[in-house]
């Protein structure tokens, strides 16, 4: 399929650039290179490097910080054309958390920590990949965490659980989220949590920080852990913004980086789509390519309308965001994320019908979609919580939970 029948919304010369850019990197990493990273669960450090030394993983950092300065529409073009590429969802998310986890840095951190990693992580040489807020008693309910940080002269004692954290084995640092004052003791529940800046290398050798990798079948390249705090000791300096504040610090973003997740589902869902439209014209059954039945045309091309349309509010989402009120700005960047985990689903699965057999070999990727694309609707927040933000926010009606 010619890249072209992705390219259905106005870009302007820089995002043209961006696209280009990561077309031509990714020309480099082929459908042979994903296959075998997710065979062997094996991070895309090849990749990562290549995006680092041509300097986008510090795409949202200033320039001041070394990095390009550029936006959540930037954000969303490189990480489309990183799905599209053959990388699935993990592609994109093989950086993900890197270019996201400077944004509450940029925003609330001192200048003292900026300058410490914010320049590192634009050239790639500092990783911050890691995000830890999800915790096994909490799950979707975040604010129910219970990692406690206690003060304790100029340091926090950070103790408890999470579960989930992608790609902690890449990185040098992790935002961690913890309760600075119980649940039972502030009056909104987002209160009294707070965000620290953590050395991993520190932690290790504190021994107070084990991890233990989540086995899972999506997404196999990039690794899911849990992770034990037992008494780490992490400088006052280390925490990001204000104490108590760290779940406001942390929404603040939280659409844009909702959209960059659409983008990755859409980029993912395009490249099963391309797989499906090449199978539905080269095998021949009943002395007629395959694409020919209407059974397999029709679902492939509806699945194609589903991107598009997926697409254009992901796209236009990017356009306003800064100009509309917080729960519109929710609503437009849940509604992104809904519809393109969706359509990238039914692209997977289309692609799957299409290739018969041949659906589950592995060497025609489409199985690896298929494995991706029900992973699209599990994170980072779950499609029905998605639409109890719609439901609640938008919509005015009552709240379940
Ligand atoms: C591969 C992977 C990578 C991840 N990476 C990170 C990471 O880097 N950092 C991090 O902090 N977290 C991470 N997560 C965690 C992720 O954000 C959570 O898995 C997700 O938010 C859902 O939480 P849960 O798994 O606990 O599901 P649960 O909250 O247990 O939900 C289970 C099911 O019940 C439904 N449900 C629950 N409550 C309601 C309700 N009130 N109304 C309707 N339905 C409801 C959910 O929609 C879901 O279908 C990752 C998860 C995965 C699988």
């Amino acid at each position: 399929m010619p890249t072209h029948w992705r390219d259905t919304v106005a870009l302007d010369e820089q995002q043209r650039l961006v696209r280009e850019s990561i077309r031509d990197i990714t020309a480099d990493f082929d459908d042979d290179y994903w296959r075998e990273r997710d065979r062997k669960a094996e991070y895309p450090t090849e990749l990562v490097d290549t995006l680092g030394e041509h300097g986008w993983l510090g795409i949202l950092i200033p320039e001041e910080y070394g990095g390009v300065g550029m936006g959540t529409k930037e954000v969303a073009v490189m990480m489309e054309e990183l799905g599209a590429s053959g990388g699935g969802f993990s592609g994109p998310q093989s950086i993900h958390g890197g270019i996201y986890n400077s944004v509450p840095l940029i925003r609330y951190a001192s200048e003292e920590l900026k300058a410490e990693v914010l320049p590192g992580m634009a050239s790639g040489d500092i990783a911050l990949q890691s995000l830890c807020l999800t915790e096994p008693n909490a799950g979707s309910d975040s604010t129910s965490i219970e990692t406690r940080a206690e003060k304790e002269g100029d340091e926090y004692v950070i103790t408890g659980q999470k579960i989930w954290i992608s790609r902690v084995d890449h990185s040098d640092y992790a935002l961690v989220m913890a309760r600075t004052t119980p649940k039972e003791d502030v009056e909104k529940r987002t209160q009294g949590i707070s965000m620290f800046l953590v050395d991993l290398d520190d932690a290790y050798d504190q021994d107070a920080l084990d991890i233990e990798r989540i086995p899972k079948t999506a997404s196999r390249p990039v690794h899911s852990f849990e992770m034990w705090f037992s008494g780490l000791r992490v400088p006052e300096r280390n925490l990001v913004g204000v104490e108590g504040e760290g779940f406001y610090q942390l929404l603040d973003g939280l659409n844009e980086e909702r959209l960059a997740i659409a983008a990755e589902a859409l980029g993912l869902g395009f490249a099963a789509l391309e797989s499906a439209v090449d199978y539905a014209n080269e095998r021949v059954v009943f002395d007629r390519p395959i694409g020919k039945n209407q059974s397999i045309q029709h679902p492939i091309a509806e699945a194609y309308a589903r991107l598009r349309a997926a697409k254009q509010v992901t796209y236009s989402a990017a356009d306003v965001l800064e100009d509309v009120d917080r729960t519109e700005a929710g609503a437009r960047a849940n509604t992104a994320k809904y519809l393109a985990a969706d359509a990238a689903f039914d692209a997977a699965d289309i692609a799957v019908q299409a290739h018969g057999g041949f659906g589950v070999a592995r060497e025609y990727d489409v199985e690896r979609y298929f494995r991706e694309a029900r992973l699209t609707r599990l994170v980072p927040i779950t499609q029905e919580l998605v639409l109890n933000y719609l439901g609640n926010n938008v919509l005015g009606l009552p709240k379940s939970y």
